[in-house]
């Protein structure tokens, strides 16, 4: 009952914000019923899923991910990673090795459209279906199919028997509708990276061994059934496999993992989920992993206070997978680590919640709108929950970004995920010039300004696949600035920004003895400016000098000189400064290094 409740407030709020955006979004309802050979390493499965097409489009036909075939020599990840000029050639050389038995493969055996059998296209990780009935705007049909999936050794994100030694490492396990909204179909083979979906809700029952512990998505239904940490047993099994069901409200994806070693620890979020932990008794975990339990649990307060709520009732961290990566409700984390590598991954991975699932923009096309935001969150928890002592949260990312721009090879942040010519690019665009997006706009309208940014576009565009100008409209009505130029030239180009002093003259300007300070952009994207200037009697002023385009400026702290704005088109732009008996030994812009200056040997004289 539970359940629907709290279904039905999560789809008033976003039914809501859609009617505000003049918006719409498709629906799913899953209902997945698999039988696990734990043997083999297999299962066969059915699935109906009722389809809604909220859009204002007649649909023809559906795609839908096949995600393990992608496991298999010859498959488009497999040659791409041979063909990328870093370690993603590691992939390449593990799906060449695999044996036969090894190959992931999901076979969809029948599709059927309320009943009547649909011909079928596969194309290795994408399956295509005409539709008999176009399915009429605002109308909803039921699509049912049987699978059969062989697990494919672990060797990205999912598969069977990790190098952690976890038999089951359940993500993209499923025959999973492709999303389509306004832009049309995102039917994207799965190469590499990123992952996009349509929400709704999933009703998953797992019929396995009555050896393994399942952990996933979705909150148990019969925890007294299958006992395994959830609950106590009521009786004995009386087979040799349980059935698992879950229930999993309004998410995009649904994900599980399963082991016959898991110990299942369960820890209280004061005020909020419930949060499960599942990792082997083995020395070389259970140390660390008891250990960061209550550092988790910060972890969701922190991002609770600074984004929004957690809307589900409970989250798992679940020793799976490889590296770490965020799914619904839960994280599979993989690896032998130690206490700070393993808190690190787990605050990213949490935050991780609120961006790629909860607003959940598609990360194929902004792919730095889940990793970048979610970085610049996540190391901020860290700095003060692990209390690292920085000064600056963010800095580790303005350190790589300029190594990138010094490399000469930078690709614009708006690229495909899986389209940057190397993983090192996209990795220095997603993650650190998209956590630099948020901090350097934090300098642009000013720390208190962002943190409201954050909350409000979290509970205006929760459940709603915002893109960028969804944010940066957003950032516009808290900041009241025009902030457009900023998205285009930070998010669209690799244009840089370098500030220089170019001279310093003493002058005697409204009857004041003064200097006069010539500065000097260098570089071909704009930004506001903070000055300081440093007296030889300790005196320190500071100025700030807005930029014309944002139309404002940031609020400034008592004694701060707000400047003329400067216009964009010209590159030179002074200002002078009264110092009478004073003499002027120092002058800096940006003090604090909040905007990525690509050159700041030039920042000071
Ligand atoms: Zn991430």
């Amino acid at each position: 009952m539970k359940f629907f409740k709290s279904l039905f407030l999560t789809l008033l709020i976003f039914s809501c914000s859609n009617k505000e955006k003049g918006r719409w979004q498709q629906h799913v309802s899953y209902k997945m019923v698999i039988d696990v050979d734990a043997e083999s390493r297999s299962y066969i499965g059915t699935q109906e899923l009722v389809y809604s097409n909220n859009s204002p489009d007649t649909i023809s036909r559906v795609f839908y991910h096949l995600y393990f075939n992608a496991f298999k020599p010859g498959s488009e990840m497999q040659v791409r990673a041979s063909e990328i000029n870093d370690d993603d050639r590691s992939i390449s050389k593990k799906i060449l090795s695999l044996d036969r038995k090894d190959y992931g493969d999901v076979r969809v055996l029948e599709l059927l459209q309320d009943g009547a059998v649909l011909d079928i296209i596969n194309q290795e990780t994408i399956l295509e279906a005409g539709l008999k009935n176009p399915l009429l705007p605002g109308e909803k049909t039921t699509l049912s199919m049987r699978f059969e999936v062989n697990v494919p050794q672990q060797i990205r994100r999912s598969g069977k028997d990790s190098e952690d030694g976890v038999a089951f490492s359940m993500a993209q396990w499923y025959p999973k509708l492709c999303e389509y909204d306004s832009q049309g179909w995102h039917a994207n083979a799965y190469i590499g990276r990123e992952f996009f979906g349509v929400w709704g809700d999933f009703d998953v029952t797992i019929n396995i061994d009555k050896n393994y512990t399942v952990a996933g998505s979705g909150y148990l239904q019969n925890p007294e059934e299958v006992g395994h940490g959830y609950a106590e047993l009521k009786k004995p099994y009386d087979s040799d496999k349980i059935s698992w069901r879950f229930l999993a409200p309004n998410v995009h994806d649904f994900s599980w993992a399963a082991d016959t070693e898991y110990v299942h620890d369960v820890v209280d979020v004061p005020g909020g989920p419930k949060m499960h932990f599942f990792y082997k008794e083995d020395d070389k975990y259970s140390k660390n992993w008891k250990i960061v339990q209550p550092y988790s649990v910060l972890f969701m307060q922190y991002f609770i206070e600074k984004i929004g709520p957690y809307p589900y009732k409970q989250y798992s961290v679940i020793l799976a997978g490889d590296g770490g990566m965020e799914y619904a409700m839960c994280t599979f984390i993989g690896g032998v680590r130690n206490f700070e590598s393993l808190a690190g991954v787990i605050s990213h991975e949490i935050a991780h919640t609120w961006f790629q699932f909860l607003l959940a923009t598609n990360e194929s096309k902004h792919a730095w709108m889940d990793e970048g935001f979610t970085s610049y969150i996540s190391d901020h928890a860290e700095n003060e929950i692990l209390e690292k002592g920085l000064d600056f949260a963010n800095r580790r990312a303005y350190v790589d970004y300029f190594k990138v721009v010094r490399s000469g090879l930078e690709e614009p942040l708006t690229t495909h995920a899986d389209r940057f010519s190397s993983s090192r690019n996209y990795g220095m665009a997603s993650y650190d010039k998209g956590s630099i997006f948020l901090s350097q706009l934090g300098y642009i309208i000013g720390e208190e300004a962002l943190s409201k940014v954050l909350k409000k576009y979290y509970s205006k565009y929760v459940f709603t696949h915002p893109d960028p100008e969804d944010f940066i409209r957003v950032a516009e009505k808290v900041s009241e600035q025009e902030l457009d130029w900023y998205l285009m030239d930070w998010g669209q180009t690799t244009k840089t920004i370098d500030y220089a002093i170019k001279s310093v003259k003493k002058t005697n300007t409204e009857g004041c003895d003064s200097v006069t300070i010539l500065m000097n952009r260098k570089g071909e994207m704009a930004i506001p400016n903070d000055v300081e200037v440093e007296f030889v009697s300790g005196i320190v002023k500071e100025y700030h000098i807005p930029l014309l385009m944002s139309r404002g400026h940031k609020p400034l702290d008592s004694g701060v000189v707000l400047l003329e704005p400067w216009s964009w088109a010209k590159k030179n732009y002074s200002f002078n400064i009264c110092v009478d008996d004073d003499v002027v030994v120092g002058i800096t812009i940006d003090p604090l290094n909040k905007s990525a200056d690509v050159d700041q040997t030039n920042n000071s004289i």
